[in-house]
């Protein structure tokens, strides 16, 4: 297990180094796979018109001004972002179960659940995904939990070892935390059906774990904001506790803007607002409150139907896009007969395929096709278009064959 921990470490790391040595090349073939951020067709990053739109709006306001947020943000950002994701009906948010606070987009979310979590909560030991994206182990270890792994992806089928999660859940003490991608699992891009994620929360349930949801690409993944956040709303809706860390880089393009929010769903309304006076505490000295521009943005888009609408098309486009890219690599390979079985190419979901590659093949095609991607065989579709499918499928035929 410390292997593999280590490993997808590598693996986040190299993405780093990845970017440096395609910088370096200079030939005009050369592709990125490595990126973690939506590209255009064009291969360029993409601001949403609807955050263009959105941000006139918050320029063209003179009634507004730059003073400091409370420690828990924007009260309207985290009130949407709460329907946002538990569904614009949820009895935890009318029971006022839940508290919502904005954090510096995923990464801050995760980071302040994990240091709340190892202040208030009896059990300290977090599972996590092997493997599982590289800055979570990091994330909670540095907030003082204790890492473990549960099994997840198995590279024999390329898709979820699902009797070894259950099994190494069900060993789990009573209490443990347990790290859930809440769609578009990264780096595999595989995730369990949502018959799994019933017989997962049935387990989570009757061992009393405590589920931590990361949504990092809600929306981004199927296309459908409801659709991603299903394996979520299923475990709110039995009435227990449960994290959420929200993150609208991937959904709303805000990538550099830190968005986030961090909800906690309580058994009753009274637990909720002393979880939140702890939460204040936890925030205050780290970074005192968050920023005001992005969580502005957001909230503009959320309240207003018509932006909201606009939005959501916006999304599915990404989406789409990305789906398509698969079908195109897909349907490459098959007309060139390469060898094996790459129906995971569209069976994975969201932004990365874990092609299962392994890192002499990755390095071939690097040197010979000048194709970057981590060596782990992780490829961002996000970083494809209609144009390179072609060059890329080459380069995995002449890497298998
Ligand atoms: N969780 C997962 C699974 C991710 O892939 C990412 C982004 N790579 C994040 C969280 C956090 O991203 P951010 O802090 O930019 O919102």
């Amino acid at each position: 297990l410390e292997l593999a921990r280590w490993r997808s470490r590598q693996a986040e790391e190299l993405v780093g180094e990845v970017t440096v040595a395609y910088n370096k090349d200079t030939s005009p073939n050369k592709l990125n796979l490595g990126v973690g951020a939506y590209r255009t067709e064009e291969g360029k990053p993409l601001v949403l018109n609807v955050v263009r739109r959105a941000e006139q709006i918050l320029v063209n306001d003179e009634s507004r001004v730059k003073e400091y947020l409370g420690i828990t943000g924007l009260a309207d950002f985290n009130k949407l972002s709460a329907k946002l994701i538990l569904g614009a009906d949820s009895p935890a948010i009318q029971d006022n179960r839940v508290t919502t606070v904005q954090c510096l987009s995923g990464t801050g979310s995760l980071r302040v659940g994990a240091e709340f979590l190892a202040r208030h909560y009896h059990e300290k030991t977090i599972y996590i995904p092997n493997p599982t994206w590289g800055n979570h182990p990091k994330i909670f270890n540095l907030a003082g939990l204790s890492v473990k792994t549960y099994r997840y992806y198995d590279p024999a089928t390329k898709g979820l070892d699902f009797q070894g999660l259950l099994e190494d859940l069900g060993a789990a003490p009573s209490g443990a935390i347990v790290l859930l991608h809440a769609c578009a699992h990264n780096p595999t891009g595989v995730d369990p059906t949502l018959e799994q994620w019933e017989q997962i929360r049935q387990l989570i349930r009757s061992k009393q774990l405590l589920p931590f949801f990361d949504s990092a690409y809600q929306g981004f993944a199927s296309g459908s904001l409801d659709a991603d956040a299903e394996s979520v709303r299923m475990f709110v809706a039995d009435g227990g506790e449960c994290l959420a860390a929200q993150s609208y880089a991937k959904n709303m393009g805000l990538y550099g803007e830190r968005v986030g929010a961090l909800s906690i769903v309580c058994k009753a309304a009274d637990v909720a607002s002393r979880v939140e006076s702890q939460l204040k505490l936890v925030i205050r000295p780290m970074y005192s409150n968050p920023p005001i521009h992005g969580a502005s943005i957001v909230a503009a888009i959320l309240k207003d139907s018509e932006m909201y609408q606009e939005w959501t098309v916006e999304l599915k486009a990404m989406a789409d896009r990305i789906l398509s890219m698969r079908q195109q690599l897909f349907e490459a390979l098959s007309a060139r007969g390469t060898p094996g079985d790459w129906s995971h190419i569209i069976k994975q979901i969201g932004m990365f395929t874990f092609t299962g590659l392994n890192s002499e093949q990755v390095a071939f095609m690097t040197k010979e096709y000048h194709i970057y991607m981590t060596s782990d065989g992780r490829i961002s579709m996000a970083g494809l278009s209609s144009r390179t499918v072609p060059h890329l499928a080459d380069a995995i035929h002449a890497a298998v064959t």
